[in-house]
């Protein structure tokens, strides 16, 4: 049986392996704005938001217990700015930080035309 340490390296190594074409972001519901991230970015592609009563209406029952207890302060990744170096997932306690690939849907989205032309 595994145990806990096993369980988070196991884990923080998906989130790793996982960094391919996509674009970084936050999980605004496991965020809790610690903001350790934000100095650990080279590119200070990372910011802070307040999430407004409607955005908070929205998150999950443990992204709405997480606002009750630590605030609703969320880290945002500006996807202009980052290179994608997976320095903030290592830094993440709460493994908020995730890659969404995007080259896939983007491909997906040309129509037969243009992949011709
Ligand atoms: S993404 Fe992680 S490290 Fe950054 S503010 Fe949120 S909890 Fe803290
Ligand atoms: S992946 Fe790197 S560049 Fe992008 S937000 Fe995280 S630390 Fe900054």
């Amino acid at each position: 049986m595994k145990n806990l340490k096993q369980i988070l390296l196991g884990k923080k190594m998906k989130q790793e392996f996982s960094i391919k074409d996509g674009i970084m972001t936050v999980d605004e519901s496991s965020c809790d704005g610690c903001g350790l991230c934000i100095d650990t970015c080279p590119q200070s592609a990372i910011s802070m938001i307040t999430l407004s009563a409607d955005d908070v209406k929205n998150l999950s029952f443990k992204g709405r217990l997480k606002v009750r207890i630590k605030g609703n302060q969320k880290a945002m990744i500006n996807p202009d700015v980052c290179t994608s170096c997976g320095l903030c997932i290592k830094q993440c306690h709460a493994f908020a930080v995730h890659t969404v690939e995007t080259q896939k849907q983007t491909f997906s989205s040309y129509g037969k035309e243009e992949l011709v032309a």
